[in-house]
């Protein structure tokens, strides 16, 4: 047989045992990789949905915690790893910001992933610490603005959703404040407990049974409308605070060239796992809504996606606030 034709033959042959490896896919467990620290919103999305995709699957998804300040090394992470369907990635609206905020990033939302779906939409809280003095939210407008050289915000770090919300409400209220990175919300909910930062803007995922515990003071929501599992707390814009809402949402995403039969069947048990009565009780006491499931589809994450990073540019340009 000639070169060339070997060559054809070995290539269909990989082809073959290619498409015959997708089609018994999973045969081990998948790894659903976290941007975020263990204990905080996106965490708290991902061990639901990783709990309810393992029983479709027939194989564990095991949640893994990739921390970073900005959530920015998972994505890259993931963009690296075999594109076999054992390694996912679940994000936030991160993926929609980062491209603006950074000036180096090592991926592309855009090109580097393939799409499994969107999985819900949580809006996010102001809180204090415990100690905070002010009993409403016009009280605690003075107070910041008052002691805003001794006032820290906690954030998740830039490209993180707290970074967004902070970033919007000081613009908002034309004050800044010195802020205080974590590597996730978990850490930083943390030391708002513990007194040692004064504020932040976090997923209701995160907040809701502290707000409901009475351990953190809980000023406003930044959706629209008001959160049916936390209705004692005002939206920003009934407070009179304008353009600083920001609704956080949740995606699972592959590394590019995952085959279509292993993406058909990580979207077949996303679209099982948002169904499933636990975790639609979770997601409802926790505030989060599940996208309807036209949208919990590739192609509906690819729009919303690209739609995301379009309204989110001009608006984080405007801030001027970049990282390296
Ligand atoms: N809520 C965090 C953020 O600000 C991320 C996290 O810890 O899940 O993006």
């Amino acid at each position: 047989m000639k070169a060339a034709s070997i060559r054809l033959v070995a290539a269909s042959l990989a082809l073959v045992a290619g498409s015959a490896l997708a089609q018994n896919y999973p045969t081990k467990s998948v790894t659903m990789m976290v941007p975020f620290a263990a204990g905080g919103p996106t965490d708290t999305v991902a061990r639901l949905v990783a709990q309810g995709m393992t029983k479709p699957l027939g194989e564990t998804v095991i949640v893994e915690n990739r921390p970073s300040a900005g959530g920015i090394l998972a994505p890259e992470q993931v963009k690296n790893a075999r594109p076999d369907g054992y390694t996912i990635l679940i994000h936030h609206i991160g993926m929609a910001t980062t491209p603006t905020l950074y000036r180096k990033l090592r991926f592309d939302p855009l090109n580097d992933f393939e799409y499994i779906g969107l999985i819900n939409e949580v809006p996010m809280t102001i809180i204090a610490k415990p100690q905070m003095p002010a009993k409403d939210f016009k009280e605690f407008l003075s107070y910041i603005k008052a002691n805003k050289d001794k006032v820290s915000y906690a954030n998740a770090g830039i490209g993180a959703a707290s970074h967004l919300c902070g970033m919007l409400f000081m613009n908002a209220i034309q004050t800044s404040f010195l802020t205080v990175p974590y590597k996730g919300t978990g850490p930083a909910m943390n030391d708002l407990l513990g007194g040692t930062v004064d504020f932040m803007c976090d997923q209701t995922t995160n907040t809701t049974s502290q707000i409901k515990a009475g351990k953190v003071k809980a000023y406003a929501i930044t959706s629209e409308k008001r959160v049916p599992s936390l209705p004692d707390v005002p939206t920003l814009g009934e407070l009179g605070v304008k353009n600083a809402d920001v609704g956080i949402w949740h995606a699972l995403y592959a590394p590019k060239g995952t085959p279509k039969p292993v993406l058909d069947k990580l979207v077949g048990a996303m679209q099982t796992a948002l169904a499933d009565e636990n975790v639609q009780k979770r997601f409802g006491d926790l505030g989060a809504v599940t996208f309807p499931k036209d949208k919990q589809t590739p192609a509906a994450l690819q729009a919303h996606l690209k739609a995301e990073i379009d309204k989110w540019a001009p608006l984080i340009k405007k801030a001027g606030q970049y990282a390296d």
